[in-house]
């Protein structure tokens, strides 16, 4: 094609890097892929088989998908009563559904901040999301760094930052419970102090990974009407294909985000298949003990090496770092030697990430980086 400047293009988006999937060629089940945290089993052939059927039964192609998502939202509500064992904590008026919960993400920023009407929150590492999203909408961040013994957030400095930052205000404070990439959940004083900021400004809590940690603040959110809780089925519900994410929140932040989104932003595919990973959850969800056991491994496994630092893990992934400060490049050198392995992990955050897969990966994984670690 000829040269051609697209000149009608937003300037500040000419810098903005993306987020970058990595690459998975042709032959995508011949890797081991340890960097994406999702669940590294799919659904068992019976349960495939069922919910092939359960298509055949239900999909009407020629028809849009139900642009409510009432039975879906159904289902979640009675999800997320049945693991509080309450049978009204929330109902189908608090929860919006999105197209992966990066499309809630952007909702929020949509919602809130657009048009220089806020900033946002957040403390490094953290998921990258809510900066990737924010840059592509011209909202500015606030980006704190976190203590690096256990990644906690400093609430003098975030508080400080609340209270300093009018041009514009924070209007969206972004924590992940457990965080990603350095798989701590939040503090008790972390939780306090979110109990304690004023209602004119948005909490979100990121849970992806709660159904891991088992650790949820759901039962907290009707005293704390600022608050929106983001969850997903990528991660333990073993349905990343299909990107499903909901956010459960006071109603009236409920109303503007399903006002905001797009009418049919989840296929009848994606519906149909939460819908039917809710209904066979106990089935689903039984591979969690198994990925937090080789979480316990792989763990124990790491520590043990003298050079690296291994943080404790509430989730299904662990973060390490080099103990001697190596710039990026040994980081760099780690991953391209495991990729020529064919093992995928991430680098971000200043370290390194591994998502736990299953036993016969989790142990190449050990062997590879072993040898690697072992060289240096
Ligand atoms: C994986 C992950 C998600 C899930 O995103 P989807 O778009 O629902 O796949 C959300 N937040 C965090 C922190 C994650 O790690």
């Amino acid at each position: 094609m000829t040269s051609f400047t697209p000149n009608f293009i937003r300037e500040d988006l000419l810098n903005l890097s993306a987020y970058v999937p990595t690459p998975i060629g042709n032959n995508p089940t011949e890797l081991t892929r340890l960097d994406g945290n999702e669940s590294p089993y799919n659904l068992p052939t019976q349960l495939r088989e069922k919910l092939g059927l359960f298509y055949q039964n239900n999909l009407e192609t020629n028809r849009y998908p139900d642009g409510s998502h009432w039975k879906l939202k159904t289902l979640i509500a009675e999800y997320i009563n049945d693991s509080q064992n309450q049978d009204h904590l929330i109902n189908i008026n608090n929860i919006s559904v999105g197209n992966g919960s990066d499309e809630l993400i952007r909702s929020i920023l949509l919602a809130t901040c657009l048009n220089q009407k806020g900033s946002i929150l957040v403390a490094n590492p953290t998921f990258s999301m809510y900066n990737i999203l924010a840059q592509s909408l011209g909202i500015k961040v606030i980006s704190l760094k976190r203590n690096e013994d256990n990644f906690s957030i400093n609430l003098d400095l975030a508080n400080q930052a609340i209270i300093k930052e009018s041009n514009p205000p924070v209007k969206v404070i972004f924590v992940v419970h457990p965080n990603s990439p350095t798989a701590n959940s939040l503090t008790a004083d972390e939780i306090q102090w979110l109990k304690e900021i004023p209602s004119n400004v948005l909490v979100v809590i990121d849970e992806a990974y709660a159904e891991f940690s088992q650790k949820t603040l759901v039962k907290d959110l009707p005293n704390h009407p600022n608050w929106l809780i983001l969850r997903t089925f990528s991660k333990a519900f073993r349905l990343a294909a299909h990107r499903v994410g909901y956010a459960i929140a006071h109603e009236k932040i409920i109303e503007i985000l399903e006002k905001i989104r797009l009418p049919y932003n989840l296929p009848s595919f994606s519906q149909l298949a939460a819908q039917f990973a809710l209904e066979n959850r106990s089935l689903i969800l039984a591979t969690v003990e198994e990925t937090i056991g080789e979480k316990e491994r792989v763990y124990h496994q790491l520590k043990s090496w003298y050079n690296l630092r291994v943080w404790p893990s509430d989730s299904n992934f662990i973060y390490l770092r080099l103990v001697d400060s190596f710039d990026d490049s040994m980081y760099q050198t780690i991953i391209r030697k495991l990729k020529d392995k064919k093992i995928m992990i991430r680098h971000t955050g200043g370290g390194l990430r591994i998502s736990i897969g299953t036993e016969r990966e989790n142990d190449y994984l050990l062997s590879e980086l072993g040898k690697l670690i072992r060289e240096i």
